[in-house]
């Protein structure tokens, strides 16, 4: 179905990037064979890997790639959590580490040009000089600007503003074929056709590659607030969240997360989280003028006072409050050594009191600890499949049992109206499910979408479904 690369195409390739943006050494192939998902057996390693500079040259490289039908899997900082970047059927896999020009920051329009291979680190850093914002966060910050696109990523800090999804305006693709397309720009507003800039927002690198990105920024905040507020279980908790949001007050973010994760958390990276009591907590940040969220910290600690909590923490003090977000930020790496997968469903966010009570029945069916924690404003949760049960031993048939686990969650999910990924993606280890939660008409229009755009199938090849 693919060609193979040999030597003369490769020569095509040095020719156009140069020797030194092609690594074909076996031992550095290793390094993009995967991306931050658990198992190893998914890991594939890719025949060569090209760092290319420019838009030009990944045009020129896709033309030879289209004519040969060699697979091209597109990779960013490869932080991905569903096995995006991993080359399924080898082939070139395109890293955008050398694409790192901030090709604008306009403060006049409050618009940011960048080129995909920045990392978001980087962006926050080079913003924050000129006190611009962008609130999104996913939480790992080496995470690219063409990955975070390409995922629809979230990141706790959506409940307000949304997901990078609502923050996109202009992008630059190149397609298989090799044409170079800008869509969207410098604007607001665009109801100029079909949105391609919606159509590659969330593509995982299917459709096409994206070379530059125009993101909206918003002014610095004057000042942030963070709360804690433990509960003594998680429906009161949950419940809490509704009322705070009905009040018109629109937190940036509302996570919750158990003590006994916490903990973990807490001896992972040697920091430590307020001394409270209450075994669940809820951890709510307001931005925006002082005087504003300072009556909104009120007003949020009366409602979930009257819905249960045992006390209310107020961090006003950058300090703390990065203290604790950096606690919350660790809970992936801590609980990483044991855990098998992590789900990311999305829900009405009504709907995750029910369904976190259904995987409390799972982990009681298969003696497995499945810790859930995750973002409560918009009903995005994160479920670890464990290798170990509630009470810490090893689950020996974990192997047998984790896709039964995973199947469970996501069906339920889906029996209540969720989505089977809410910011991660589709990837190589969920794509089973995409017809049991989009239905086969939906998935045979994103087929034919596919085949628009990538006629041979060769862009990033297995990835949200089979290749045809
Ligand atoms: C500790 C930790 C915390 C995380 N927290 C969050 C979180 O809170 N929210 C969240 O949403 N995610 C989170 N993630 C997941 C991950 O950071 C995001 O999925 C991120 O968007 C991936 O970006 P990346 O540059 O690493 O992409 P990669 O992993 O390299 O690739 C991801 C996908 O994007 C495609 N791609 C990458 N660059 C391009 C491009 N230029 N053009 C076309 N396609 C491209 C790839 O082919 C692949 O399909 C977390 C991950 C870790 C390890």
């Amino acid at each position: 179905m693919f060609g193979k690369l040999n030597a003369s195409i490769i020569k095509e390739i040095e020719n156009i990037i140069g020797k030194e943006n092609i690594i074909e050494e076996k031992e550095k192939l290793v390094d993009y064979s995967h991306d931050e998902f658990s198992l190893t057996d998914i890991q594939h390693e890719p025949e060569i890997v090209i760092t290319p500079t420019s838009s030009i040259k990944i045009s020129e490289i896709m033309k030879i790639a289209s004519k040969e039908k060699i697979p091209v899997t597109t990779r960013g900082g490869g932080t991905g959590l569903c096995g995006g970047c991993v080359p399924a059927y080898g082939g070139i896999v395109l890293s955008t580490e050398k694409m790192k020009n901030i090709v604008e920051i306009d403060e006049e329009n409050l618009m940011v040009t960048l080129e995909a291979g920045v990392t978001l680190k980087e962006f926050y850093s080079e913003i924050k000089k000129k006190k611009l914002f962008f609130p999104p966060h996913p939480g790992e910050e080496s995470a690219t600007i063409g990955g975070i696109i390409s995922t629809n990523a979230g990141g706790a800090r959506a409940v307000k503003y949304g997901t990078i999804r609502n923050f996109v305006r202009g992008i630059e693709i190149v397609l298989a074929s090799g044409k170079i397309i800008k869509a969207g720009g410098k604007i607001i507003k665009d109801s100029t056709g079909y949105s391609l800039v919606n159509l590659f927002t969330g593509s995982e690198g299917t459709l096409g590659i994206i070379t530059q990105a125009t993101f909206s920024v918003l002014p610095e905040p004057d000042s942030f607030i963070t709360l804690l507020v433990p509960f003594l279980n998680i429906v009161d908790a949950l419940n809490t969240v509704p009322l705070i949001l009905k009040s018109s007050i629109k937190p940036l973010a509302i996570e919750f997360i158990s003590r006994k994760i916490v903990s973990i958390a807490e001896q992972h990276c040697g920091k430590n989280w307020p001394s409270l009591p209450g075994e669940i907590f809820l951890m709510i940040i307001l931005e925006g003028m002082k005087q504003e969220i300072e009556k909104h910290c009120e007003i949020v600690a009366e409602k979930c006072l009257e819905k249960g909590a045992i006390d209310v923490f107020i961090a006003q003090l950058m300090e703390k409050q990065e203290e604790i977000l950096h606690v919350r930020s660790m809970v992936y790496e801590a609980l990483k050594p044991v855990t098998v997968e992590i789900l990311d469903v999305s829900l009405p966010p009504g709907k995750m009191v029910e369904h976190i009570l259904f995987v409390e029945e799972i982990s009681k069916k298969y003696n497995v600890w499945l810790p859930t924690y995750g973002h409560a404003g918009d009903g995005n949760l994160h479920t670890h499949i464990m290798k170990i049960t509630p009470d810490g031993s090893l689950v020996n048939n974990w192997k047998d049992t984790f896709k039964e686990i995973r199947k469970d969650i996501i069906a339920d999910a889906i029996h209540r109206g969720g989505k089977i990924s809410g910011e991660h993606g589709i990837g190589l280890v969920k794509k089973e499910y995409l017809e049991m939660c989009l239905g086969a008409d939906y998935v045979e229009l994103l087929k034919a979408i596919k085949k628009t755009f990538d006629p041979f199938f060769i862009l990033n090849p297995g990835k949200i479904f089979d290749p045809t």
